[in-house]
């Protein structure tokens, strides 16, 4: 028997999500370099060439650091949001600022928390969209900042999503899911390749189309063309409004995941 609505659920949703976020914030910044340098081994073994040394990386060591003065943050600097108002946005031991994304992504993945127990209360259900609401805000920002979209989320964020449907935790027909994964991935692969047979360039990654796979999983197919659609208006009109700025160089573009993530959290809410 699910735990129905309250406000105490409510509340220690948004503090756990606050604590998720905290380990969001760790993962959008570790894990592309992670990635990087397991790319750079592996090309070096390959290449026979000298295999590059550095200290040990993973999501929980080293402890977190300041990025400026490399001190190590002590635990009760560490407190999400919470720490971030105490010291006002700084480092406690160089008073260097601390990025304002920090805690937006704290508060972002509180909401989600606290959204999907109003919506869901104690159920499999609210669990399966807080995983997905955490995993593809990391999706946007790592998208965002580096232009990859790390398989490591997006392929078991897609199984969980056909899991969910045949568990009955989402509402979509596990039919629809399935082909909602093919559709969303031969659709984008399609655009893809027409696109590089016309114009000679890549508009977008193989990222995407699993983002997009992912998504349809979680939907099931009749709401990819809107998705899509929402994405492609968003990004252009992101994109062009950078390149007046003069905030995108020539021949730089900016990645499609983001706004494949902002359509995505719009069909969640419908
Ligand atoms: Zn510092």
């Amino acid at each position: 028997m699910p735990i129905e609505f309250s406000w105490p659920l409510v509340g220690l949703a948004a503090a756990l999500g606050l604590v998720v976020g905290s380990f969001l914030n760790v993962l959008i910044y570790r894990l592309p370099r992670m990635l990087e340098r397991e790319w750079a081994h592996e090309s070096a073994l390959h290449l026979s060439t000298e295999v590059p040394h550095h200290p040990p990386l993973n999501l929980f060591f080293p402890r977190s650091h300041c990025s400026h003065c490399e001190e190590s943050i002590r635990w009760y600097d560490n407190i999400p949001l919470v720490s971030y108002i105490v010291l006002r946005g700084k480092c406690a031991h160089c008073n260097h600022a601390i990025g304002f994304r920090y805690p937006a992504i704290e508060c972002i993945t509180a909401v989600i928390f606290a959204l999907c127990a109003v919506r869901w209360g104690l159920t499999p259900t609210a669990g399966v969209w807080c995983i997905w609401g955490s995993a593809l805000l990391a999706l946007a920002c790592i998208d965002w900042d580096t232009h990859l979209l790390p398989d490591s989320i997006v392929l078991p964020l897609l199984w969980l999503g056909l899991l969910s449907a045949s568990w009955g935790w989402t509402s979509v027909a596990l039919d629809s899911a399935v082909w909602g994964a093919a559709l969303g991935y031969f659709s984008l692969w399609l655009v893809f390749w027409c696109f590089k047979w016309v114009t000679g360039k890549e508009g977008m990654g193989y990222g995407d189309f699993k983002l997009l796979a992912c998504l349809g999983a979680w939907f099931g197919w009749p709401l990819l063309l809107p998705i899509v659609l929402m994405a492609s208006v968003a990004g252009s009109l992101v994109g062009i409004a950078l390149k007046l700025s003069h905030r995108l160089g020539p021949g730089e573009a900016i990645p499609f995941g983001p706004f494949l993530v902002g359509a995505g959290f719009i069909a969640m809410g419908l």
